[in-house]
């Protein structure tokens, strides 16, 4: 019991260590920085950041979440997503312990995660961490046992072939792009990810969330009607809750449809 408890303090604390690395993809990637160098420095003043000013969630505390050196105010978003990564850690610990599937969840659950900041803050959806994704996705189902190789390949494909359709219909009906490339790249690596089934269910609940964020957004908010939705942001929403739940999501969806 006391071990269990030991595991999952561990997998909270390298969560919020990799949030703070994903807070430096999340700002760099969509401007196209590298990503190792420069150090962190703040973005006002150029000061590069030292190492008792960057501890996760406690140096934003202390700091009164602004820049030491010059005041400016820190996002809110560096402490958010530092915590919201310590959990996905310890969800990722609680669903699937040690093992394989544990590694392999840990990782395409934080690409989920910071491909949705970059496509809520930017509208990016960086091509390294959607090509990039995946390729690796396709690669890792060589060792898996839930999702084939043959299902990953499918998966992406048919993903591709939805969205490039719903792209190109969009074009002709509104003349302007509903989808972003960024959106087909990305739903190539939920479908290698999760396979063709489970993919298609993540269309159909992210959109179903977009029509009606679109609603909310446009009637009571009154933003204009072109409002360019984050649908990167949803499908990356709906690809974590599928991270845990995707099965019993897929099981429920099969006893009501068939
Ligand atoms: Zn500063």
């Amino acid at each position: 019991m006391e071990i269990e408890i030991f595991w999952k303090f561990t997998a909270f604390l390298f969560g919020l260590v990799f949030g703070s690395f994903f807070n430096v993809l999340i700002y760099r990637l969509p401007k196209e920085m590298n990503i190792a160098k420069p150090r962190s420095f703040c973005p006002v003043c150029k000061t590069p950041i030292p190492w008792y000013h960057n501890i996760p969630v406690i140096s934003y505390i202390f700091l009164r979440g602004k820049c030491h050196f010059c005041g400016t105010k820190i996002p809110i978003r560096y402490p958010v997503v530092e915590l919201l990564t310590g959990f996905l850690f310890l969800a990722n610990y609680k669903f699937f312990g040690l093992s394989f599937t544990f590694v392999l969840n840990i990782i395409f659950s934080s690409i989920f995660l910071v491909l949705f900041f970059t496509d809520l803050e930017e509208r990016i959806l960086p091509d390294e961490l959607t090509i990039g994704g995946s390729i690796l996705a396709l690669g890792l189902s060589f060792l898996r046992k839930d999702v084939f190789w043959i299902e990953s390949f499918i998966g992406g494909l048919i993903g591709f072939l939805i969205f490039i359709g719903a792209y190109f219909l969009f074009l002709k009906a509104k003349n302007k792009e509903g989808l972003g490339w960024g959106d087909i790249k990305y739903i190539i690596l939920i479908g290698a990810f999760f396979g063709p089934m489970k993919m298609l269910l993540i269309i159909i609940l992210s959109s179903i969330i977009g029509v009606a964020s679109w609603l909310f957004i446009v009637f009571l908010m009154k933003k204009e009607r072109d409002y360019e939705l984050p649908f990167g942001s949803y499908l990356s929403l709906v690809s974590i809750i599928f991270v845990f739940y995707g099965d019993k999501i897929t099981i429920a969806y099969n006893s009501v449809f068939r």
